[in-house]
């Protein structure tokens, strides 16, 4: 060995070993639990009323409420914001993966827990997949149930998103979304009811495990390009293209196209009907702003299946996207992240398919 095959040797050496989460050593992991707010910290006047307002409990509050998750980890808490996830805004997605690429760059600290808002949390799950820029948990849950409900479904949601995140077996799966006893990987879950404790899927691509009362079975990997892999950054970042999402319907005109991009949209995303179509007139709609410049995304309304490029929509010809198997929520983050540089169709669309 040359002295310079030894010492690149010793260097890849010395990085798996920190590489290791903390649990392998054989002491408690180090995990930092990032509050958001959500019916996860939501309170109602009553335990058995549908009204409530999220958002209301504090983090350390979040913690003593689940004094078993100590037993898995170390816990400390950062609140980083308290609203309900419809609220959910740029400025605390970048506040947020900031400081999770702080905390997982430090070496004592093994994984991160969020606690957010069930509504848009697989929209903040599938940003961070894309731009935490570490193999440490990342770990996302919710409740469906306020912290003052009969059956409030958050304390065990937590105890088992602890749980995930100081698992060994958690490291270099992506971003990861625990909740109902389910590991959903990021790319993939997807909000199914508006009320179910049962409401996250992940219909195409399947679970990425199952967890019970703390004990995690992780069945595969990570689909599609993500944190360590992801070719997307916030450095320097300080603020997001606008991209909206327009959906499509029976009788649809290009109105709702053209007042987007009117509004400073540098992206459009359809949330098409089928296979990501749109009626005649809101297709030519579309195809004249991705003549001038508009990045246009086929996705569609439908809940499960992928939207094919040149399928029944010549997306050669008009100067379409079409968005793989992201929704169209999910196809209008990576997109934005997408046009913080020039890209060409080509490589827009080889984005959808990769990540
Ligand atoms: N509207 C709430 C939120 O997303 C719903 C929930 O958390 O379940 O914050």
């Amino acid at each position: 060995m040359t002295r310079v095959s030894r010492i690149a040797w010793a260097a890849a050496v010395l990085a798996t070993l920190l590489a290791v989460p903390a649990l392998a050593a054989d002491k408690p992991p180090n995990i930092v639990v990032l509050a958001t707010g959500g019916t996860i910290a939501g309170a109602a006047a009553s335990d058995v009323q549908a009204g409530y307002t999220s958002g209301q409990v504090g983090v350390d509050q979040l913690l003593a409420a689940v004094p078993q998750a100590k037993k898995l980890a170390s816990l400390r808490g950062e609140q980083i914001s308290n609203i309900g996830s419809q609220d959910m805004n740029d400025e605390v997605w970048l506040k947020l993966a900031r400081r999770i690429n702080e905390l997982l760059a430090m070496p004592d600290v093994d994984g991160v827990v969020i606690t957010h808002g069930t509504d848009t949390i697989e929209e903040t799950g599938y940003f961070l997949n894309l731009v935490v820029k570490s193999k440490k948990p990342v770990v996302l849950t919710a409740a469906m149930r306020p912290s003052t409900a009969l059956s409030a479904d958050g304390p065990l949601n937590f105890f088992n998103a602890v749980a995930v995140a100081a698992h060994k077996d958690a490291f270099g799966r992506g971003v990861l979304v625990v909740v109902n006893d389910w590991i959903h990987g990021a790319s993939s879950l997807t909000k199914t009811s508006t009320t179910a404790v049962q409401t996250f899927m992940s219909p195409l691509r399947g679970l990425v495990g199952v967890v019970a009362y703390g004990e995690a079975e992780f069945y595969r990997g990570p689909v599609g390009r993500n944190t360590v892999d992801s070719e997307f950054s916030l450095e320097g970042v300080t603020a997001l293209p606008r991209v909206d999402i327009v959906m499509a319907h029976a009788n649809m005109d290009g109105a709702m196209i053209d007042a987007a991009v009117a509004a400073g949209a540098k992206g459009v995303v359809i949330a098409g009907v089928g296979n990501g179509n749109l009626t005649k007139p809101a297709l030519d709609a579309l195809a004249a702003q991705a003549k001038k410049g508009i990045v246009c995304v086929r996705s569609s309304r439908v809940v499960t299946g992928r939207v094919g490029r040149n399928v029944e929509v010549d997306d050669d010809k008009l100067g379409l996207i079409a968005s793989d198997d992201l929704n169209p929520q999910k196809a209008r983050v990576l997109l934005r992240l997408a046009l913080l540089k020039p890209h060409t169709p080509a490589e827009l669309q080889r984005l959808f398919i990769e990540y």
